[in-house]
């Protein structure tokens, strides 16, 4: 097929196909983002599809804390170099700031975050530690996955308990014991510790059979034997509450933290 368009000159090239947002130098960039007014209700971040939390990477940029304002982006768009250049700002974030209503020019919201997504990538964008902060299956991802399996969970346990209901004397507080164990283990583990809890139990699992075996034998050795029936058994139903207590006082915040 013939070409019959003419071609256009390099400047109609730059002319037609300019950025839509061109990027700030660094003056430009901090003294913009000292013109927002960080507004606590923030109309910005409330007319944007992602959410981004607006005031608080601009408050970065201003104080220059660029990777920092780069983090916050990310947190809550993963393609946010592409939203600042593309997106249709004027409708959105910078179409919601408190500035129209002032009659003045809004802050330029998507020039802002090109600015610190282009520093953060030139910078070397993400370290290995940061990684979950751009990778699509981040920490979203993750608060689906949790959300299933407690759902899974509690749908099993409910499943657990019509099944046990025609035989067992359903009431309740029938499963008080249970939920007091539980929260042993957890307190063992460290609480918000997945780990924590498989370890906790197996710990407090432990203890309780020993307890309830080897600590009466024991006492029996070296106790008269009327002592010994009578204290054995008390101590063996305290004991994964001493055990508790005694990891406690060694690791106040259980055996694993919050993200062990
Ligand atoms: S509405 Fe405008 S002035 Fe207020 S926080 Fe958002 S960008 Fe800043």
């Amino acid at each position: 097929m013939k070409n019959i368009a003419a071609k256009l000159s390099p400047e109609e090239y730059e002319k037609n196909f300019a950025e839509l947002h061109p990027a700030l130098t660094a003056n430009q960039a901090t003294a913009e983002a000292n013109r927002c007014l960080f507004c606590f209700d923030s109309p910005c971040m409330n007319a944007c599809p992602t959410h981004i939390d607006i005031a608080t990477f601009i408050k970065k940029i201003a104080t220059g804390n660029v990777r920092g304002s780069a983090k916050t982006i990310l947190e809550s768009n993963w393609i946010a170099l592409t939203c600042a250049k593309a997106c249709p700002v004027d409708e959105l974030c910078e179409g919601a700031c408190v500035y129209n209503e002032r009659g003045e020019n809004p802050i330029e919201i998507g020039r802002l975050q090109r600015y610190a997504i282009d520093r953060y990538f030139e910078a070397g964008g993400a370290r290995q530690t940061e990684v979950d902060v751009i990778v699509p299956v981040g920490p979203d991802a993750r608060n689906v996955l949790y959300t299933l399996v407690f759902g899974l969970g509690a749908a099993l346990a409910g499943l657990a308990g019509l099944m046990q209901a025609p035989i067992l004397t359903v009431q309740i507080g029938m499963g008080e014991n249970i939920l007091i164990l539980a929260f042993v283990v957890i307190v063992i583990g460290g609480i918000g510790s997945i780990r924590g809890a498989l370890v906790g139990a197996v710990l407090v699992g432990a203890v309780d059979t020993l307890g309830r075996t080897l600590l009466q034998q024991g006492l029996r050795e070296l106790l008269p034997a009327q002592w010994a029936s009578a204290a054995g058994p008390a101590l063996a139903s305290i004991a994964v509450y001493l055990f508790m207590a005694a990891v406690l006082v060694w690791r106040p915040q259980g055996l694993f933290g919050a993200r062990g």
